[in-house]
């Protein structure tokens, strides 16, 4: 035998070859083909082209060595599979040629049907599809030639760009001239006319004739799928969803079945259980003597899949046994496309399917339940952000809202806004800063921009399965489809419903749960979710599965985690919900607020003080204020460590502006007052005016500098905390020196405050610790030093974020992190989500080697990402103690710490 010179890179794999963990090659929907296929499921035979070859592709812009030669054989097996030859004028084995990338895009890439017909095996297709039922199609003729018009149609569209609306305008016109609105009227010699004119505005917009060579066919549609990763679309998809921009997407070629036979045939979608909601039972859209692209369209209106039993009941059986079956063996929720042929069931498509969040939590508490999976599983099919969803707040009903409209509770929340009928009005009105709601008969892949823009969307057309309910489902929008009550005219801009008009501008609400719509705007109320953290629904006792799943999901989350998660609330009211939510103490409790309001006198008084007299008498009144507010929060957190922050911000920034202030006393001064106070004022302020406040006198500098202000602050919460637990309550103080850049600020804030607290806390057994910040970078290269004069430590992540990168938020947020985003030197702004390469490491560092220096070192965040989902698994991986976030991300943290926790230190249950 010849030896093999060079091993052929493998291109292309037959179903047989694949499986669902081969997503990242073979695409997710050629991965799930080739696992239903070993399953012994009913799958018409075909092959996948890996994302490789894209990839390849896509990167020269020809086809790689041996990916055609593959193709050749792969498509010469297929063709002994099924006796026919692809374009075979006599009986033509015709292909679907289909995209398919790793991650799920419903609708965003391209898929061709019907590939190999030309107007030699239209005939051919035509003879074998003879014995059609005549009175129901129209007979094989018609048939073979709706398929051909079809092919041109889309290959027109997605291969050659032709634009989509001159096929449908030709379309219309073969409807008009024959006096019928449906295209089932369409006879046999209509729909050869109409490839006729197909045909024509395929040569006029190409300059070619659509290509009768089958191969050229399949080696063009191919390509065009390929190209289709980069369709503008798909990128905005892809930002969107934060998909990685370098997958590729593989292509299938699968052999073509039809549901366009006559009333025995048909399409249709399905879930394993309600995508909405998550209940059990039957979900999905059935659309008898139709070829599946009219149902994801949401074209024709569907029958639910329950009415199969009726039509079919054999396949219908047969297909709620494959669901079943797919169900336990992806221990999931599946979502399925199939297609009926004369009865025979062909199963198209299954993927792990997308749901609402409040279909995923009831979801993963069914399949516990059920003994599918464990606890740690249910948790890690879970994320923050669906909680944070779950939290939104409701539509609050009462008689004075009566629904105008009911479709289909398509995705979950409740939005009011303006009627918008055009993607581009959605984005213009929502740059206003306006709510809007984009209202359409469906919608396709080119309204992206305006869903993205919308606080929802409602559509006339489509089921639960239909492009806008799947699109909105992905983004956590509110969708309502299918109200077709409501009768849109785009045009005109406005919809008719129970005779009454809405037109562009007018408010609309809509709920994304009940599918209900409302004219005007409907007011709001906390969700069940939060209700359940507030105490007020009982999960024992309330019969509503997504408390219930919630309760289940964070109990096992709180079991799992390592980290604590803290509250940043500054006063008792925030601490007692933050406490309602979880929180198991304060994390940064600011200061500056107790210095705003009518005490801003006294922070004059302090600021403008003359002598030493002056300025103890003014710290002096601050002093009882101080201690009360710290009062509050001690007895609120009882038993729970609070971190009170010395206050940070410039002071400046408690004085009136430079600018009006120096208005007021030139007019002032005018009119001859006396304006001795005011000018002194104005020069403390000029005195104290910064180019750069950011980095200037504030935080640990600012304590140096003014005698007795960090002193009354402690002196406060030291007796706060002895009153408090004189009452019998426990107090937890500990505190937090902001901005320390050098060991040496720390020490000499540290002496002073021992020296205080030594002397108010007596035998009072209250403790306090001191520790503080790290927000400068040089205190996270240093901190082993500072660890040395610290008890704890808190990273600052929003300006060690600034600090680290020399960004001034307020300024570049607005000024380029949309370039920088665009350009994908972000992925995400770091404000948002820790830089874990950069920032990240000043805080892995600051970690090791704070911890060195003193083991017991307690170790929290307290920056904004102590509630983001990312960030959370982040400072779990770098072993700090705790999180401390705004009152409502505690949940969220609670549970991604879980998960977290799961993630890095594997399941204990399995
Ligand atoms: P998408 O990824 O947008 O869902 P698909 O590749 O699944 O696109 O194709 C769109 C529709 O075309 C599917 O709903 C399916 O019903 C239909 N289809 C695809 N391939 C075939 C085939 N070989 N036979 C019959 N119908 C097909
Ligand atoms: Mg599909
Ligand atoms: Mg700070």
């Amino acid at each position: 035998m010849a030896k093999q010179e060079t091993v052929e890179h493998k291109y292309v794999y037959a179903f047989a070859e694949g499986n669902k963990d081969l997503k990242e090659l073979l695409g997710g929907k050629g991965a799930n083909l080739a696992e239903m296929t070993n399953l012994g499921l009913p799958v018409p035979p075909g092959f996948t082209i890996t994302t490789e070859a894209c990839k390849a592709y896509l990167a020269t812009g020809e086809e790689p060595d041996g990916l055609a030669d593959q193709i050749a054989a792969h498509l010469a097996s297929l063709e002994q599979a099924m006796g026919k030859r692809l374009g075979d004028p006599e009986d033509p084995l015709l292909v679907s040629v289909r995209s398919g990338a790793k991650f799920s895009m419903p609708g965003m890439m391209e898929t061709v049907l019907n590939v190999g017909l030309n107007d030699h095996s239209v005939q051919g297709l035509a003879r074998q599809a003879g014995g059609v039922d005549q009175e129901a199609t129209g007979g094989a003729d018609r048939f073979a030639w709706d398929s051909y018009r079809r092919l041109i149609q889309m290959f027109g569209k997605t291969v050659c760009e032709v634009p989509g609306e001159e096929f449908e305008h030709a379309l219309d016109d073969a409807k008009r001239a024959k006096g019928t609105g449906n295209d089932l009227d369409l006879d046999a010699d209509d729909l050869r006319g109409l490839v006729d004119a197909y045909k024509k505005i395929f040569f006029k917009h190409t300059g070619r004739e659509f290509p009768q060579e089958p191969r050229e066919q399949l080696d063009l549609a191919i390509r065009a799928v390929f190209e289709s990763w980069n369709a503008e679309r798909a990128v905005l998809y892809r930002r969107q969803e934060r998909i990685p921009a370098d997958l590729g997407t593989a292509v299938n070629v699968v052999a073509m079945v039809f549901g366009n036979l006559g009333p025995d045939s048909g399409t249709g979608v399905a879930f394993t259980r309600d995508p909405a909601s998550g209940a059990q039972g039957i979900y999905g859209d059935y659309l008898a003597n139709a070829q599946g692209e009219d149902v994801v369209a949401g074209i024709r209106n569907t029958v639910p899949l329950q009415e199969l039993e009726r039509l079919d009941k054999k396949s219908y059986d047969e297909l709620l046994g494959i669901m079943a079956r797919l169900e336990g063996h992806y221990k999931d929720l599946c979502d399925i496309e199939f297609t009926i042929e004369r009865g025979k069931l062909w199963m198209l498509q299954t993927r792990v399917g997308k749901r609402t969040a409040a279909a995923a939590f009831v979801i993963a508490g069914q399949l516990v339940d059920e003994g599918l999976i464990d606890l740690d599983e249910a948790l890690h099919r879970v994320n923050g952000a669906q909680l944070a969803q779950l939290m939104f707040p409701r539509f609050r009903l009462d008689h004075e809202f009566q629904p105008v409209a009911k479709g289909i509770g398509a995705s979950p929340g409740a939005a009011s806004g303006k009627v918008v009928f055009t993607s581009a009005r959605a984005v213009e009105l929502a740059a206003e800063g306006e709510s809007v709601i984009l209202v359409r008969r469906e919608t396709n892949p080119d309204d992206l921009n305006g869903m993205i823009a919308a606080q929802g969307i409602l559509t006339s057309r489509g089921g639960k399965t239909s492009h806008a309910a799947v699109v909105a489902r992905g983004m956590g929008k509110t969708c309502v489809s299918g109200a077709d009550e409501i009768d849109v005219n785009v045009p005109q801009r406005r919809f008719v419903v129970g005779g009454q008009t809405v037109v562009e501008g007018d408010i609309v609400s809509i709920d994304g749960t009940t599918g209900k719509v409302y004219l005007g705007e409907v007011p709001v109320m906390p969700s069940e979710v939060v209700q359940y953290f507030e105490g007020s629904l009982d999960p024992a006792h309330v019969d509503n599965a997504l408390v219930r799943a919630v309760h289940r999901i964070m109990s096992h989350a709180d079991a799992r985690r390592r980290l604590a998660v803290r509250t940043n609330a500054d006063t008792g009211a925030d601490a007692a919900r933050a406490r309602r939510f979880g929180a198991e103490g304060i994390g940064l409790c600011r200061t500056e607020h107790m210095f705003l309001g009518d005490r801003r006198e006294l922070v004059e008084r302090l600021i403008l003080a003359r002598d030493n007299a002056d300025r103890e008498a003014a710290l002096a009144a601050l002093l009882p204020l101080q201690r009360a507010d710290f009062e509050e929060i001690f007895r609120e957190m009882d038993g729970m460590p609070v971190t009170v922050r010395l206050i940070d911000p410039p002071l400046h920034e408690f004085l009136p502006p430079l600018e009006q202030l120096a208005v007021n006393v030139a007019v002032a001064q005018e009119r001859g007052e006396d304006v001795a106070q005011e000018e002194a004022l104005l020069a403390a302020v000029r005195r104290m005016h910064e180019e750069n406040p950011m980095l200037g006198l504030r935080g640990v500098r600012l304590g140096l500098v003014i005698p007795g202000l960090f002193a009354m602050q402690v002196r406060a919460i030291a007796e706060a905390a002895v009153t408090v637990t004189r009452s019998g309550a426990v107090a937890r103080p500990e505190i937090m020196v902001p901005l320390v850049g050098a060991v040496q600020e720390l020490e000499t804030v540290r002496a002073e405050a021992e020296k205080i607290i030594a002397e108010v806390v007596g035998d009072s057994g209250v403790e306090v610790l001191i520790g503080t910040m790290i927000e400068v970078p040089r205190a996270a290269l240093t901190a082993g030093q500072i660890a040395e004069a610290a008890q704890f430590f808190s990273f600052g992540t929003n300006d060690l974020t600034q600090m680290g990168w020399g960004f001034s938020r307020d300024d570049v947020e607005g000024a380029f992190f949309w370039r920088y985003l665009e350009l994908g030197i972000f992925g995400i702004s770091p404000f948002e989500s820790i830089d874990r390469d950069g920032v990240g490491r000043l805080v892995r560092i600051a970690a090791e080697e704070g911890r060195a220096a003193r083991p017991e070192l307690k170790l929290g965040v307290c920056g904004e990402h102590g509630g983001d989902p990312e960030s959370v698994h982040f400072f779990h991986e770098v072993g700090l103690d705790y999180v401390s976030c705004s009152p409502f991300r505690v949940p969220v943290a609670r549970l991604e710490a879980g998960r977290a926790a799961v993630e890095t230190d594997g399941s204990d249950s399995r």
